[in-house]
């Protein structure tokens, strides 16, 4: 193999490149890997996606095999949670879901324990495009440039870029997100993303423009999650404690069901109105004392609205932490397989490709808000790529022009390592889905009896071991691929 091809420069293209460069150069020191990147530069990318995420302790795993560079600098700049509290708008706990249980993080398994870590993810974002192993990856990509359409061919593949530039490489790696020209070679306009009804608003607070009260409240509850009848609002610290206090933000955000997505654009004063209309009367055990008037909901949203006013941007580069982003949530439908060795119904047809067009992150299937696990299990498919890579292709030395033997043994290979990624990651990420999407009917508009269910589902749930889910964050990319590989007789 002489060229591989990474389509988009997000979490999971960025986390691809160095799997690769950490799992498959060393065995094949003249492998070509490009990255391409529709946005013109980084900067504009991350102010993008520039909301607030959790990183979980299963996606700081599969991150510390690839990147340990990034691990740390995220967990320098995010906020490692024991718990998330969940409460009605009464202010009332409802139950709440433990990250660390009797002083030990959940799935800690006796090896280096990650944490549940919130952060903005423009701060992930910027941990992969950094320096790592002297090379900055920043570099690497190719910027601004859009993919039009891919051609799979059985020796090679065929980029064709908007402004008609034309690549052959022999894989191409899709991690284009939710609207997927990589997923469009595979499948059409089929398994096009779909609105939800679910719209989400979200942004940041620098923690010293709260009242002293809701700062107090964090210490004891650093993560919120509020539930009604009529929407869902979250809010949490997302920054290292040890951070100088200016430095310092609170993350927040809202879902709610609405039948035509708000618009990106909205004018702010508008989207005000909605979120005090929906949230503003909500109560919660942090409003100031003695005030006529509840004060951690309005206080949120007028803030986050006088901010995204001022528009003022913050002196991290390229985060711009003052607007709040509005997210309609569009989801695809499950695919019945995430490479091109299938056609485009079920695995187990003909095989009409050959596996060299490989889907990972939300190009796969976009994950629900709802998980917490888009990024982590982005992390995860990525990894499990480059050892499949690593496992199933055999040393390469030198030259430039690749071989009618290498030929040969790359379309063997890749067929191999296409069939096993999907074994091995879609029943897993299969299983996050379901967990999310009951999690996701939660935030619908609900009836008094749909309210009770929630509430008495969100009880027993707390009130069972954490062990119970620990599956979900002990999970451990390197060991499921050697245990695949083990029961099969084609490993080199
Ligand atoms: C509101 C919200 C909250 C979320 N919360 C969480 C959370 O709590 N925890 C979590 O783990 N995840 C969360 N996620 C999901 C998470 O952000 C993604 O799942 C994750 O970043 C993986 O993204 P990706 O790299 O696959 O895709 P993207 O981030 O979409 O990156 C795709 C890249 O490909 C580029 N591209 C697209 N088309 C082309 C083209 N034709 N040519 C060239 N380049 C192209 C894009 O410009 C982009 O840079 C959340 C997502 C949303 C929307």
């Amino acid at each position: 193999m002489k060229k591989i091809v990474i389509i988009g420069a997000g979490i999971a293209g960025l986390s691809t490149y160095h799997a690769l460069r950490k799992y498959v150069t060393p065995q094949n020191p003249s492998l070509q890997i490009v990255i391409y990147e529709s946005h013109p530069s980084p900067s504009v990318t991350t102010s993008l996606i520039g909301g607030g995420l959790g990183l979980a302790p299963n996606g700081f795993r599969a991150l510390n095999a690839i990147a340990p560079g990034a691990v740390k600098f995220i967990e320098e700049r995010g906020f490692e949670c024991k718990e998330f509290v969940m409460r009605n708008q009464k202010g009332k706990k409802l139950g709440s879901m433990r990250h660390w249980e009797g002083g030990t993080k959940v799935g800690e398994n006796g090896e280096r324990g990650f944490g549940m870590v919130m952060v903005a993810r423009g701060d992930v974002h910027w941990s992969l495009l950094k320096e790592e192993d002297g090379e900055k990856v920043e570099d690497v990509v190719r910027w601004g440039k859009r993919v039009k359409e891919i051609r799979e061919e059985e020796d090679r593949v065929e980029v064709v870029f908007e402004d008609g530039e034309i690549e052959i490489c022999d894989l191409v790696i899709g991690a284009d997100g939710a609207w997927s020209k990589c997923r469009e070679a595979i499948f059409g306009e089929e398994y096009q993303p779909k609105y939800d009804g679910l719209t989400g608003v979200g942004g940041f607070l620098p923690l010293n423009s709260i009242s002293p009260r809701l700062q107090e409240g964090l210490k004891e509850e650093a993560v919120t999650m509020t539930f009604s009848r009529s929407g869902f609002f979250g809010y949490s610290m997302c920054t290292n404690p040890s951070a100088p206090s200016e430095d310092q933000y609170l993350q927040w955000w809202s879902t709610y069901e609405a039948k035509t997505p708000l618009s990106k654009d909205a004018p702010l004063q508008e989207v005000r109105a909605q979120l005090l209309n929906r949230h503003g009367m909500w109560k919660s055990p942090y409003d100031t004392p003695g005030s006529s008037q509840l004060d951690v909901f309005p206080q949120i949203i007028n803030l986050a609205c006088s901010q995204a006013q001022k528009a003022q941007k913050d002196d991290m580069p390229g985060v711009e932490r003052s607007k709040w982003l509005i997210l309609p949530r569009f989801m695809t439908p499950r695919l019945p397989h995430w490479t091109s060795l299938y056609g485009k119904s079920n695995k187990g047809s003909e095989e009409p490709g050959y596996g060299r067009i490989i889907l990972v992150g939300d190009a796969r299937n976009t994950m629900p808000p709802d998980s917490g696990q888009g990024v982590s299990c982005a992390v995860e498919d990525v990894l499990a790529v480059a050892l499949l890579l690593k496992h199933l292709s055999k040393p390469q030395l030198g030259g430039t022009e690749t071989t009618e033997d290498e030929k040969k043994m790359d379309t063997d290979t890749l067929k191999k390592v296409a069939k096993a990624y999907e074994d091995i990651r879609l029943p897993r990420v299969g299983k996050i889905l379901d967990d999310a999407q009951r999690r996701g009917e939660g935030k619908k508009d609900l009836g008094f009896f749909g309210e009770k269910i929630r509430d008495t589902a969100l009880f027993i749930v707390s009130s069972l071991p954490t062990s119970i889910f620990a599956g979900t964050y002990t999970y451990d990319v390197e060991k499921e691929v050697d245990g695949y590989l083990a029961k099969q007789e084609w490993r080199w």
